[in-house]
């Protein structure tokens, strides 16, 4: 019997050992299980804890005054407790996979069958957060302990169920460093090309997690070595070809940074367009498509300064995605080998540029262009910009500058 240190001081716990004291109270069972103990038996600080109980849904919600039936035919019941919410699930065991995605309905049981049912044996931990005693039927501690890994009972009937796990292992590896056991990794191996079954918001939320850890890129190496990535992620898999390291040591030298930075990263090979349309595909926000195709498509054209025109700089540099695509495009040089003059000039002019110089104050509008003699339409938007390139290079500051430069512009583009 292990027994970890309890965060006391922590609201979100004190908040879960309330829900566990309201529930036993009433004669239930309930405990702190799943990631949260897992997290705490390794001395981190969890982020949310999930309880179990062998209370029925309508019980749990009959219990609490502020409850949200997420999943009631699942038995799951969010329950809202101090400004904070809990998955309180009731013991349950999944009725068949037919579709290898979902489970067709579930089946009340005991929480040893419950434990059962969960996916690796870190994440089957069970926590009573009175005494701090942690119950383990399947092995975790020991896991958890040396570093590994491992599938509850049999690997391949356990991916058969939910072909999401072989890449929810790939995600634990990269967010532990563990390693994954012998027998559970040709199991991953063995059903890779299935992930291809489950929908993409699952796919993409798991590759999320993996991008989040302190080793994103030992999740893409191990995605690409088990064939997990060609099957969930063909055009990027290709993009790559066949060699995952560059990009995989890319992403650990931006570990840490945000999901934009990191997802762009990952999609670089692919190139603009194509970033854009796996961020699609995976059914990411409009903001993250964007920032996707953006830093890809910034950090390329970074990747050919300096430019002799200090305006086609300034545009460049003026992007919102141009800070994150330098640093992409740094961790990407760093591991090819390139030369980095780019990353450097880029560095360079965007600490010394400021927003004014980047941003000059409009001098002209339209109908103004058009009294300097532009003819009305197409060529009023082409002045304005040229003028904002004078601008840019510093050729033009004032008003008066703008249309005695402007008179130039129309002679020489009329005339
Ligand atoms: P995180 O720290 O990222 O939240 P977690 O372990 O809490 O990790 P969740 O996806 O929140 O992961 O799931 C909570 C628990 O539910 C897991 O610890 C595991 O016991 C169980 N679980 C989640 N997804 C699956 C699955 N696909 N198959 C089996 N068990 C699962
Ligand atoms: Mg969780």
């Amino acid at each position: 019997m292990i027994r970890v240190d309890l965060p006391a001081r922590d609201p979100a716990f004190t908040g879960a050992r309330k829900v566990v004291r309201v529930l036993r109270e009433r004669g239930h069972e309930a405990y702190v299980v799943g990631g949260a103990v897992r997290d705490l038996v390794m001395g981190i600080r969890p982020r949310e804890y999930d309880i179990a109980t062998s209370a029925r849904p309508e019980e749990v919600q009959a219990s609490f005054r502020h409850t949200i039936p997420v999943g009631v035919q699942f038995g799951v019941v969010r329950v809202r407790l101090w400004g904070r919410e809990y998955e309180v699930a009731t013991y349950r065991v999944d009725l068949g996979y037919t579709d290898g995605r979902r489970p067709d309905g579930v089946r009340f049981t005991d929480l040893r069958e419950d434990v059962l049912r969960r996916d690796f044996t870190m994440n089957g931990l069970v926590l009573d957060p009175e005494s701090g005693e942690v119950t383990d039927f399947v092995g975790g501690c020991a896991d958890i302990r040396a570093g590994v890994i491992r599938a509850i009972g049999e690997a391949a009937e356990r991916f058969a169920e939910d072909r999401l796990r072989p890449l929810r292992a790939v995600r634990f590896a990269a967010q532990t460093g563990f390693r994954i056991e012998d027998a559970t990794w040709a199991a991953v191996r063995e059903a890779a090309g299935e992930v291809r079954r489950v929908s993409m918001e699952r796919v993409r939320d798991e590759v999320d997690k993996m991008l989040r850890t302190a080793r994103p890129g030992l999740g893409l190496r191990l995605a690409h070595e088990s064939g997990l990535l060609r099957a969930a992620l063909p055009a990027l898999a290709e993009a790559m070809g066949g060699d995952a390291e560059v990009p995989a040591r890319a992403l650990d030298r931006l570990a840490g940074r945000e999901g934009e930075v990191l997802w762009a990263a990952l999609a670089w090979p692919l190139g603009p367009e194509g970033a854009g349309r796996l961020g699609r595909a995976l059914r990411h926000s409009r903001r993250m498509v964007e920032a996707m195709r953006g830093v890809v498509q910034a950090g390329r054209a970074i990747r050919a300064l300096p430019d002799p025109d200090v305006a086609v700089e300034k545009r460049l540099l003026r992007s919102p995605h141009a800070a994150e695509a330098v640093g992409v495009l740094e961790a990407w040089l760093a591991e090819t080998g390139e030369d980095a003059e780019c990353v450097r000039h880029a560095r360079d002019r965007l600490a010394a540029w400021t927003r004014e110089d980047l941003f000059p104050p409009r001098l002209l509008n339209g109908s103004e262009v058009i009294e300097v003699g532009i003819p009305a339409g197409p060529r009023v938007g082409e002045a304005l910009r040229a003028v904002e390139d004078a601008q840019l290079r510093g050729e033009v500051r004032t008003r008066d500058d703008a249309i005695r430069w402007l008179r130039g512009f129309a002679g020489g583009a009329t005339g």
